[in-house]
This record gives structure tokens, C-alpha cells and sequence, in this order.
């Protein structure tokens, strides 16, 4: 298949509005789902898995929408840059499955994740310095009880610091694009899950997924305390660097 050259003006611009189209409509459809099954429709039915009991400030959810707009557009350009990386032959994306084989593809997705996972953490006790909260973490933090609206409620330079995650690891590490639209999916759900301040995971602290999986009960800590469970999918940093409460 022949395709057209991505490098075009009139090609950049309608690639962008493509995954910004994609990447709002994403985030809307998922944080949307979960806010009107946990928050709207059966709310009665999760009222003791609820963390935080007192209610959202005024106009929270309107300005988590409002950040996490220009993030999917940060998002969307990565995405286009990517894109074009890839057509001119930077990255390691691969389209046929059998040149790693099936099993490099849920290995290249673990790769990916705990590569995202170490970046992510670092980045994120970084962040919480003074000086570069105030500028960058600051946002994401004004939502003490987060909601699922705060899944991708950043300032920009902190989006940015999201969003060149992806380009860069695609650069490095071989993936299959099903591994990476995977991947995103993961992501997404798993940040509307982490803000949802309503613990839909098994309570015993001896399950694998309560154990070594992030979800609302210990992301919740982060928005209450700030210097405590700074992880984004995974409790290992948190537990190596005793950061964890
Ligand atoms: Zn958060
Ligand atoms: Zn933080």
C-alpha cells in the first residue's frame, strides 16, 4: 500500500485532528462510563467502597475536563510526531507479528509498562520538589479527591512530559501496534481507576492485584499526603524506596 506523505501541512494537521478526535472521544467514553455507573446511576451500591466522603470543590470536574483537553492535544501531537517517525523509519513499530513472534507480544507490553512505570515514578518524586510543583504538579494536585474526571487533568508541561514517553520508547524497544493501542487502553483505564476515590479492588491486602497493582485506595493517598505511593501502575518503586503508606 502506497501511503501519502505524512510530512504535508494539510497531512499533520488532519493526522492531529484524527487523534485528538480519538483520544478525547477515549477519554470522555471511559471517565464518562465510570462516573455515571459509580457516581450517578448506582451510587448506593459503592457507598462503603467510597474513600473520601466529603464532596468535589465547585466546578472541579469542569476544570479536570479543561486540563485534560489540552493533554489529549499534547497527546494527539505526540501522536502525530510518532506517526511520522515511524513512516520515515525512526522507530522500532513493526506491523508483522511473526518477525518477534506471539510471545514478544504480551513480553514487549510488560517491557513497556515497567519501562512507563520506572520513568513515571522518578518523574513524579521530581515533580514534587517545591519549586517545580508550584509550576508543573501543582494542577494535577488541586484535586485532593480525585474523580474520574481527573485521569489526565495535568498542566501542559507536565503532559508533555507524559506524552514524549511513547515516541521515545517506540524509538528504542520493538512493538507491535496491537501492543501499543493495548497498551493505551491499559493506560487509560487504569488512570480513570486510580482516580475514582471508590476502591473497586479486593480488600485483602494479600491479593496480587491489591499487592502489586495501583488502584483507587492507594492513589487516593497520594491526592491526601502528596510524598506518599507515587507509582502509576505498579507498588514495586513504592515498596523498594519505602514511599509506600
Ligand atoms: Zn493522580
Ligand atoms: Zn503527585
Amino acid at each position: 500500500m502506497i501511503l501519502p506523505d505524512f510530512t504535508s501541512v494539510s497531512w499533520l494537521f488532519l493526522l492531529t485532528l484524527i487523534f485528538f478526535i480519538i483520544i478525547t472521544g477515549r477519554y470522555f467514553l471511559v471517565a464518562g462510563i465510570f462516573y455515571f455507573v459509580f457516581y450517578k446511576w448506582f451510587p448506593s451500591k459503592f457507598e462503603t467502597r467510597k474513600i473520601n466522603k466529603k464532596k468535589y470543590k465547585k466546578d472541579q470536574l469542569k476544570k479536570e475536563i479543561k486540563w485534560s483537553i489540552i493533554t489529549s492535544l499534547l497527546f494527539s501531537i505526540a501522536g502525530t510526531i510518532t506517526v511520522v517517525m515511524w513512516q520515515k523509519g525512526y522507530t522500532k513499530v513493526y506491523t508483522k507479528i511473526d518477525l518477534y513472534g506471539w510471545w514478544y507480544l504480551p513480553v514487549s507490553l510488560l517491557i513497556f509498562m515497567l519501562f512507563h512505570e520506572t520513568y513515571y515514578y522518578w518523574i513524579h518524586r521530581w515533580m514534587h520538589k517545591p519549586a517545580v510543583f508550584k509550576i508543573v504538579h501543582k494542577i494535577h494536585h488541586d484535586s485532593n479527591i480525585a474523580s474520574p474526571f481527573t485521569a489526565f487533568s495535568f498542566h501542559p508541561l507536565e503532559g508533555l512530559l507524559q506524552a514524549i514517553f511513547l515516541p521515545v520508547m517506540l524509538i528504542i524497544l520493538p512493538i507491535h501496534y496491537y501492543v501499543i493501542i493495548i497498551q493505551l487502553t491499559i493506560m487509560t483505564f487504569s488512570s480513570v481507576i486510580n482516580h475514582l476515590d471508590i476502591d473497586i479492588y479486593p480488600k485483602n491486602e494479600k491479593n496480587i492485584l491489591t499487592k502489586w497493582v495501583i488502584g483507587a485506595a492507594h492513589h487516593a493517598k497520594h491526592h491526601k499526603f502528596f510524598k506518599y505511593n507515587y507509582g502509576l501502575y505498579f507498588t514495586f518503586w513504592d515498596k523498594i524506596e519505602k514511599t509506600q503508606k
